[in-house]
């Protein structure tokens, strides 16, 4: 049994950018019926044993897009935080989102972009391939890039029930406002 796993901050602290509100259902609601429907779709099955992970690796339909969407969404609220310690990347996260992007402006209008253009519903990932190359992914709905052998390091949820409640229609603010929470510290961590 898989279980909601807690925020790393309380639900009122990353306002104005995300509301409580919108926690209160991205959180409460949304992830919470990943964490039901997946629950109740393995029971039973070859994959109710498994790691989350290895779920979604070995999995299809429902149980993938369940699985995926609980991964998905606890790696982004650990991407974010309400008190970032810079507004950018340093070390060798920045070095290589220099090598790889140009610089951190270009990076950022990038992932910006992509995460702006994916049409629906879905995710933008900056991601290390095996190689150490940094790049930037879309994923409509549930998916993943670990699927394609590629390590996440960030990623912005841009389902509609991510912005709407504070944003409306409009995702490129939502995107905009993403970076002033962005949990470097984190990210960088995640490079190893
Ligand atoms: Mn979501």
């Amino acid at each position: 049994m898989f279980e909601l796993p807690k925020l790393p901050w309380n639900p009122e602290e990353l306002a104005p950018v995300i509301s409580a509100e919108t926690i209160s259902f991205h959180y409460g609601k949304h992830h919470q019926a990943y964490v039901n429907n997946l629950n109740n779709l393995i029971k039973g099955t070859e994959f109710e044993n498994l790691s989350l992970e290895e779920i979604i690796m070995k999995s299809s339909g429902g149980i993938f897009n369940n699985a995926a969407q609980v991964w998905n969404h606890t790696f982004y609220w650990e991407s974010i935080t309400p008190k970032p310690i810079s507004q950018m990347p340093t070390g060798l996260l920045a070095e290589k989102i220099n090598r790889d992007f140009g610089s951190f402006e270009e990076f950022k209008t990038k992932f910006s972009q992509a995460a702006a253009t994916l049409f629906g519903s879905g995710w933008a990932w900056l991601v290390v391939d095996k190689d150490g190359k940094l790049s930037i992914v879309q994923e409509g709905n549930a998916g993943n890039p670990m699927v394609k052998g590629l390590k996440p390091l960030l990623t912005c949820d841009v389902w509609e029930h991510a912005y709407y409640i504070d944003y409306q229609n409009r995702r490129p603010d939502y995107i905009q406002q993403f970076w002033t929470i962005v949990n470097w510290k984190k990210i960088a961590e995640r490079l190893g």
